[in-house]
């Protein structure tokens, strides 16, 4: 039987206008989209810190520093690409994904079979095994003057 392990990952992003709205790796038709130094794809950053986390190595922010300009507007996909390299190279190998995507900004319903095969693609696993919910804020977001995207996810990896 193989070894398992799981991983939690959460990552929040205000939403901001001005900037592209990159979620899971797909592009919303959206007036704002996340802030950061990178697309700020939130669910990706999720996905890697739960990934990196289960492989207890370390996380997002400590591979790939905000402070480094070659990080500045990077696509979050290839950041993943990077994190599931470094899993390989430890023998894991991603299992699945749950993933709950709480926002103010576009509506995640009528894409989540989108995200499911995008992000599916990009973790090498069948849609089946990448679970997408949304959920709103419930206004939260601006209570603090502004919008923004929260997600969590839980993975297991295997080897
Ligand atoms: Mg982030």
């Amino acid at each position: 039987m193989s070894e398992l392990r799981v991983g939690l990952g959460f990552d929040v992003h205000r939403l901001v206008p001005g900037r592209p709205c990159w979620l899971g790796g797909v592009l919303f038709d959206h007036p704002t989209g996340p802030a950061g130094h990178s697309d700020g794809d939130a669910v990706l950053h999720a996905l890697c810190d739960a990934l990196l986390g289960a492989a207890g190595l370390d996380d997002l922010g400590t591979l790939f520093p905000d402070t480094d300009p070659k990080w500045k507007g990077a696509d979050s996909a290839a950041l993943l690409g990077e994190v599931c390299a470094r899993l390989g190279a430890a023998g894991w190998r991603p299992h699945n994904a749950d993933i709950v995507i709480a926002t103010e900004g576009p509506r995640i319903a009528p894409k989540r079979a989108e995200l499911r095969t995008r992000l599916a693609g990009l973790l090498g696993l069948d849609p089946d095994a990448v679970n997408v919910k949304g959920k709103t804020l419930e206004g939260m977001g601006a209570l603090a003057g502004g919008a923004g995207v929260a997600v969590q996810v839980v993975c297991l990896i295997a080897r």
